[in-house]
């Protein structure tokens, strides 16, 4: 088989832990696999570099935040590299360049347009283990870039598509994709399976398992992905297209998402078009809105509210100001103050009484909602951001029970 690895940060943070993953990756090898192992930068080395560009620089260009973050990822492949070499194992590092990963030039955000295989394909044919840089690439200036904030998940799962591969495993610190988060939610569960579109949902809402982009290219290329411990012998989460009947669960999970900010425009008149002309102002800014309440009309008047992530309130806030009179409402106000909490599955379209469950577990806790969504795989509800995690703990409990 070939097989694409992808080893995260925390996996190769120090010597003995990238000895464990040469380990795993010469298994495999040995086991008569093509190996293609994409890696990360060690432990907290991008935000320490980043942290060394502002002590130069606040607002760096760039282009050369870029050219510093793209060493983290190498000194991890050479590193590693030189751990297989030692092992006796044939070895290969290559950077984002050398593997031909074509992006655009939206440095910090790149888009990966294509894959030149012919190298890689080289490498393995001849018998080699080869270890790529993940998170970078080059643009068609020839100039180094980066896919973004955990993108090398993004790489190992575009070089898995490129390639042709059987599959696509992500090595990470936790065993795989969870009910809830483990570390604040008592009984949450590793899931055995999860459909890409669930997963784009757990991954949305701050399930930080998976980069969200890597999930919206498996899905388009069908690669097959699991998500499994560097550290403990498990097999862990596989996530693909369809779900067996045994691995399909009505409920896959219960996130929260704190990260938003929920704005009320009051007296928008209430005309065709008002709304239209509000979303595409925000829409026309690249600000994404998800969940939106308009309360009916009352005097010609109505007011709307919605949220949007909390990075772009202020953005957001200075844009309805500026266009306050083209608009013609008559008060704006932003609470960042609140948090989503949702439950994805992808039978829950099928299964009427779930909304009823959730809110129940909600109303028992004595917890309030402010606003509710709902789309076929996912039920959201907005509340108070102190409240969140209760509300997360006590949903799940709902539904998946306390654990033994
Ligand atoms: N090293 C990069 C980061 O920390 C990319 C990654 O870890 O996936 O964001
Ligand atoms: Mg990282």
């Amino acid at each position: 088989m070939r097989i694409v690895q992808k080893f995260g940060g925390s996996s190769v943070a120090d010597a003995a832990r990238i000895q464990r993953v040469a380990g795993i990756i010469a298994e495999t090898r040995r086991a008569g696999h093509q190996v293609v192992a994409v890696l990360s930068a060690q432990g907290d080395t991008t935000d320490e570099l980043i942290e060394k560009a502002r002590d130069l620089n606040p607002a760096p260009s760039p282009r050369e935040l870029d050219a510093l973050l793209c060493v983290g990822e190498q000194i991890s492949v050479a590193l590693m590299a030189m751990a297989l070499e030692a092992m006796g194992q044939p070895t290969v590092s290559l950077t984002g360049w050398q593997i031909g990963l074509r992006t655009d030039s939206r440095h910090g955000a790149a888009r990966i347009r294509s894959i030149d295989g012919a190298r890689l394909l080289q490498e393995l044919e001849a018998g080699k283990i080869v270890l790529v840089c993940g998170f970078q690439g080059i643009d068609e200036a020839g100039d180094q870039t980066t896919l973004g904030r955990g993108g090398s998940d993004t790489s190992a799962v575009a070089i898995a598509a490129a390639l042709g591969a059987d599959k696509c495993q992500i090595y990470t610190d936790v065993e795989g994709v969870y009910t809830a988060d483990p570390r604040h939610v008592p009984g949450a569960r590793k899931l055995a399976a999860v459909s890409y579109d669930e997963m784009l949902e757990l991954a949305s809402l701050g399930n930080q398992v998976l980069h969200n982009r890597s999930v919206e290219l498996a899905k388009r290329y069908g690669v097959d992905l699991e998500v499994r411990s560097s550290f403990v012998r498990a097999p862990g989460t596989v996530v693909k297209e369809e779900l067996t009947p045994m691995e399909r669960m009505i409920i896959s999970g219960v996130a929260k998402d704190a990260d938003i900010a929920r704005f009320t425009v009051r007296g928008l008149p209430d005309r065709p078009g008002a709304a239209l002309r509000l979303f595409a102002l925000l829409s026309g800014a690249d600000i994404n809105v998800d969940l939106i309440l308009q309360s009916v009309g009352t005097e010609g008047r109505s007011d709307v509210s919605f949220t949007l992530r909390r990075d772009d309130a202020v953005k957001a806030r200075a844009l309805l100001d500026a266009n306050a009179a083209a608009l013609g409402y008559r008060a704006l106000a932003v609470d960042a103050d609140v948090a989503k909490v949702s439950i994805v599955g992808a039978g829950l379209m099928d299964a009427p009484g779930m909304a009823v469950r959730m809110f129940e577990a909600l109303a028992e806790a004595g917890l309030n909602i402010q606003m509710i969504a709902s789309s076929e795989i996912k039920l959201s509800v907005l509340l108070r951001r102190a409240e969140a995690d209760a509300a997360v703990q006590a949903i799940h409990r709902r539904f998946f029970g306390d654990g033994e």
